[in-house]
């Protein structure tokens, strides 16, 4: 199967002043699927997030390629770049940040039209507003109203709704729950679901939340200082994590079955994480390792396939 989207050493630096460089994203690697959710991981700082805006060129990368319907989408011109622009689209993290307050519902899911000049009409417009509107389970009555007059997961839906706009192809979804009370969080990913199903979107998933990356996603990636550490089917990584990392972040999340959380021992995550300026060689994760040798410290661990279809970037694995 041909992939989606292919992600090739994708970089993404930011100069922090005196020559400093932070460095988000490291040169990840990954492909992603006609039709599927790729989870993307991490605690905060891990440079998911720019990730997911380096991907869809919100942000201009460093170094790497974004390979979309077989081009490079970096090397694309201003027009041509209009045109993937329509397929790449995000729903992000806080809804009530990303909309404006001024605007009403019907202007902010209309204003993609607006851009891109789809419509000859304004009946014809509001139309596709109203359309947009009940995909995401609002309506017509919404439509004249302002965002603070919705609640928080209300207010996500209309970000769904300006993002479904062009009819995209692919949707990065930055932390789209994390903002929301829990009684909400499974409304607003059971929509996401329901309408990857119905209109045949692919999604990149970004999140700290591990059990919720599960229920959604079919791969998942693990991220950590800009690294991607591994990568494997859902089931797979959570069933036979191969990296101290994820192992760590699986032994975090509370299990409800008392009996599994018996068997499973539970290693810490000591300190915090460390920061992504001007990155020493080695393995990202030593300093909060405890099977780090002095290898880690010297050597920058390969990202390679372990078992089919099962990446990881450690120099002991098999060994723990
Ligand atoms: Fe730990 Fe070394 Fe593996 Fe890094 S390479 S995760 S420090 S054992
Ligand atoms: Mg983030």
């Amino acid at each position: 199967q041909e992939p989606l989207i292919s992600v090739k050493n994708l970089k993404k630096f930011f100069n922090v002043g005196n020559g400093n460089k932070l460095k988000a994203v490291d040169g990840i690697s990954f492909d992603i699927f006609h039709g599927e959710t790729f989870g993307l991981v991490g605690e905060s700082g891990c440079g998911k997030s720019t990730a997911g805006r380096t991907i869809t060129r919100l942000y201009d990368a460093t170094e790497g390629e974004v390979i979309f319907n077989g081009k490079n989408i970096f090397n694309l011109s201003r027009h041509d770049m209009a045109d993937v622009r329509k397929n790449l689209q995000m729903i992000f993290q806080d809804p009530y940040a990303s909309l404006n307050p001024r605007m009403t519902v019907a202007d902010i899911v209309a204003e993609p039209l607006e851009i891109h000049r789809i419509y000859k009409s304004e009946k014809e417009k509001n139309a596709r507003v109203i359309e947009l509107l009940e995909l995401v389970g609002l309506n017509e009555e919404h439509a004249m109203r302002f965002p603070h007059e919705f609640s928080g997961g209300q207010r996500q839906r209309v970000g769904i709704a300006r993002a479904l706009a062009l009819n995209p192809k692919f949707i990065v979804c930055d932390e789209p729950i994390s903002a929301l009370d829990v009684s909400i969080q499974a409304q607003v990913v059971n929509l996401l679901k329901e309408l990857q199903d119905k209109l045949g979107l692919t999604y990149l998933f970004i999140a700290h939340d591990l059990s919720m990356v599960r229920y959604i996603s079919d791969r998942v990636g693990v991220m950590y200082l800009g690294h991607m550490m591994e990568l494997a089917e859902s089931e797979e990584l959570y069933d036979n994590p191969l990296h101290p990392y994820t192992k760590a972040l699986l032994s975090a999340i509370p299990i409800p079955n008392p009996d599994i959380q018996r068997n499973k021992k539970r290693i810490v995550l000591d300190g915090d994480v460390p920061s992504p300026i001007n990155p020493k060689e080695g393995c990202r994760f030593v300093d909060r390792c405890s099977y780090a040798i002095d290898k880690c410290r010297q050597v920058t661990p390969i990202f390679q396939e372990r078992e089919p279809g099962h990446y990881a970037a450690c120099h002991r694995i098999g060994e723990i």
